[in-house]
């Protein structure tokens, strides 16, 4: 057995691991990391049991190239000499989706391809689904888009408040350490979700608000702690700016408006307010340890077309009361892939360079200078604007890495029609899946445990990620394909070749880390001798940083932004389609499914959708616990199980949105988008549900047939 130490490739919590190989180079089991500070000897499922995708017979081992029609298996050569000349026809209408599962380098080569080599800003990976508003909120008001602690703040901190999310199933590590917390510690706990989850079963208050009433909520909470006075003056005073028109803002409304709104009862919210402003000393804290409170959220916040105000009005509330820059309090959107919070700090973003550097002449310089060309300055498109504008031919040719856009795009119907407009289609990834099969040329790319490199997690923490087995088939590192590219279109654009010649993983990580200010102090060497360290690490001496702003903010002051409760929603409910469909994910699947699916014990726990509907709608609809059912949209239908439970409200229904069974709650979901991050609508579309059995009934007696 080779035991070879490494980063779980499935959640941003970055859980270490040891992958036990064979002689036959196989993953035979996975051990946990004890002395790792961010799992601290834990695992999930996912994480314990879930690499076995790596060896899946559907992974692919050559690249394929359509022809007449059919994707065939083709040489290196010919697929990326088709792929170079291609994307050299479309270089001004050209976009490129980055991986948030694939490594930093990965990430840093990709977006320095787009940028440097294709000319264009139009970058973007999956952040725009899922944190982008609370991103776009953060720069705002903060200057920085991380999460500001670490996960051992939430065993420091005497409340948490989780809001939208769900960590028993999406970050259960992380949930294992609050749970700890509460249980032993006496960490109080507050939930905010339409839902109630799991962790309900430990919280002191629970808010079950209607969806989309964030904004109520958090301006109910924040009139609440001004009316006890209990906001924080001195730290209002000297680190914020805007108190004055956001207060104006929230004194429009009271607790009782603001609860009234979001359908809960003005007490409960109000207790809610004072215990995050004024959470109470634990009988461990010391005489002179301020007790402090964790702001936790996740995508029930994010994804509505009013999410960039939900993520400001929950920032705000962490203003007024001083909870960050100190340790046991924080703000903290939890991220959702292994390497979202790298793929956007490496540049996979279509609006600024690494490191959030926005374009302008004092921070585009350094990469012209040692790249060699002058960059575009000019923002790109975003992930979701990228797929729209190819209805108007602004988008020609794409390059999809790691992600699978047929599936994590709202309204796949749409979606799809959208990618068969294009005139070429790139797509490199481990599997077949929903996006490559429309594609021109597939690219086999090698899985997390083919290659070194390294991820960043949900608490800044830059962890090695170590090659444990040889690549599968004639599978490649995503970074070292995107070279290959590079090197064959730069010729033709006045760039040197040589800016794609990399001797390996480390020599991208120094350049990534030269360009990066908050990266400097980071190398290989150092990871390796004293395992990951929390960015910010601007010099080599540096310990880095376990949590964010204790003397200022990055951009200075922290800004308060007032924010208004708007509509709840785009869509709304009617008679036809009287319920309201809310998304999210399960423990046992990661996202749309493209890899738990090639689990065998994740499908055995899980193989058909679970619909969770509330009791009275069940009876309505004549539908039991168990049965065969059908939900339906404007836009599209699913199939799946019922789960009659009263956790989802009455009027709602709740799945996840892993395809099973060719069944997609995608197929469902709106493409309407928060103006200002784009990301979709995924928590709130009209629907209703009938019984599979009633369904085929209509059909047969030729009753009017429904999306
Ligand atoms: Fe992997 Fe996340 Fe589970 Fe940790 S909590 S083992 S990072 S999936």
């Amino acid at each position: 057995m080779k035991r070879v130490a490494s980063t779980c490739p499935y959640c941003g919590v970055g859980c270490g691991i040891v992958l036990n190989v064979d002689e036959a180079d196989r993953i035979s089991w996975v051990d946990d990391v004890p002395e790792n500070p961010s799992s601290d000897g834990m695992l999930c499922v996912k994480g314990r049991f879930g690499t076995t995708f790596v060896n899946h017979p559907d992974r692919l081992t050559t690249p394929l190239i359509r022809r007449n029609g059919n994707l065939e298996p083709a040489g290196w050569d010919e697929a990326l000499d088709l792929v170079a000349a291609k994307f050299l026809e479309f270089r001004g209408a050209f976009g490129s989706f980055a991986s948030a599962k694939a490594t930093n380098e990965d990430a840093f080569v990709q977006q320095k391809f787009v940028r440097l080599v294709m000319g264009t800003n139009n970058v973007d990976h999956c952040t725009r689904l899922c944190h982008s508003p609370s991103v776009e909120a953060m720069l705002q008001q903060l200057g920085s888009g991380a999460t500001s602690n670490s996960y051992s703040d939430y065993e420091d901190a005497s409340c948490i408040v989780l809001v939208g999310c769900d960590p028993g199933s999406n970050h259960p590590v992380v949930a294992s350490r609050m749970r700890r917390a509460i249980d032993s510690r006496g960490t109080r706990l507050v939930v905010v979700n339409p839902r109630r989850i799991e962790m309900c079963e430990r919280a002191d208050i629970f808010l079950q608000n209607h969806p989309g009433t964030d904004v109520a909520v958090f301006n109910g909470m924040a009139r609440a702690i001004l009316d006890a006075g209990l906001q924080d003056g001195a730290f209002v005073a000297s680190r914020t700016e805007g108190f004055d028109a956001w207060l104006a803002a929230i004194r429009e409304t009271t607790v009782e408006d603001c609860a009234a709104i979001a359908g809960l009862d003005a007490a409960d919210l109000r207790a809610a307010g004072l215990l995050y402003a004024d959470p109470p000393r634990l009988a461990w804290q010391p005489a002179d340890w301020r007790p402090g409170s964790c702001l936790v959220w996740g995508m029930g916040v994010t994804q509505h077309t009013n999410g960039t105000d939900n993520a400001h009005s929950l920032l705000n509330l962490a203003l007024l009361t001083g909870q960050v820059g100190r340790p046991g309090c924080g703000v903290s959107p939890l991220r959702g892939q292994n390497n979202v919070q790298g793929c956007g700090d490496a540049g996979c973003v279509p609006d600024s360079l690494p490191g959030y550097q926005r374009y302008e002449d004092a921070t585009i310089r350094p990469f012209e200078d040692l790249w060699g060309a002058e960059l575009s300055r000019d923002q790109g498109l975003k992930a979701t604007d990228m797929v729209e504008q190819i209805a108007v031919g602004a988008i020609r040719a794409m390059y999809i890495v790691g992600e699978n856009p047929l599936l994590s795009e709202p309204n796949l119907h749409h979606a799809t029609d959208l990618f068969r407009k294009l005139d070429f289609l790139v797509v490199q990834d481990l599997f077949l899946h929903e996006t490559a099969e429309l594609a021109d040329v597939v690219l086999p790319a090698c899985s997390f445990a083919e290659k070194d490199g390294t991820f960043t997690n949900s608490e800044r923490r830059v962890q090695r990620v170590r090659q444990a087995i040889p690549a599968v088939g004639e599978s490649r590192p995503d970074w070292a394909i995107v070279c290959e590219i590079a090197r064959r279109i730069c010729p033709n654009v006045e760039i040197d070749p040589r800016q794609f010649d990399y001797e390996g993983p480390a020599a991208i990580f120094a350049e990534m880390a030269r360009l990066t200010p908050f990266l400097r102090g980071l190398s290989y060497e150092r990871l390796d001798a004293e395992g990951g360290i929390q960015w910010p690490c601007p010099e080599p001496g540096h310990p880095g940083t376990p949590y964010l702003y204790a003397e200022s903010f990055p951009r200075g002051l922290g800004k308060f932004v007032p924010v208004r409760q708007g509509a709840l929603a785009d869509e709304e409910t009617d008679a036809e389609y009287p319920l309201i469909l809310n998304t999210g994910r399960i423990l046992y699947h990661w996202h749309g499914g493209t890899i738990t699916r090639r689990v065998e014990g994740l499908l055995d726990r899980v193989g058909v959708i679970p619909v969770a509907v509330h009791p009275n709608d069940a009876e309505s609809a004549g539908i039991a616990d168990g049965d065969p059912v059908m939900v339906m949209s404007r836009r599209g239908r699913l199939s799946g199980e019922a789960l009659v439970t009263d956790a989802v409200q009455p009027g709602a229904l709740f799945v996840p949105f892993v395809k099973l069974q060719d069944s997609a709650a995608n197929f469902l979901t709106n493409n309407v988008y928060d103006p200002e991050s784009r990301i979709p609508e995924y928590k709130v579309c009209a629907v209703r549900i009938e019984k599979k059995r009633e369904r085929k009934r209509m059909e047969a007696a030729g009753e009017p047939s429904r999306p």
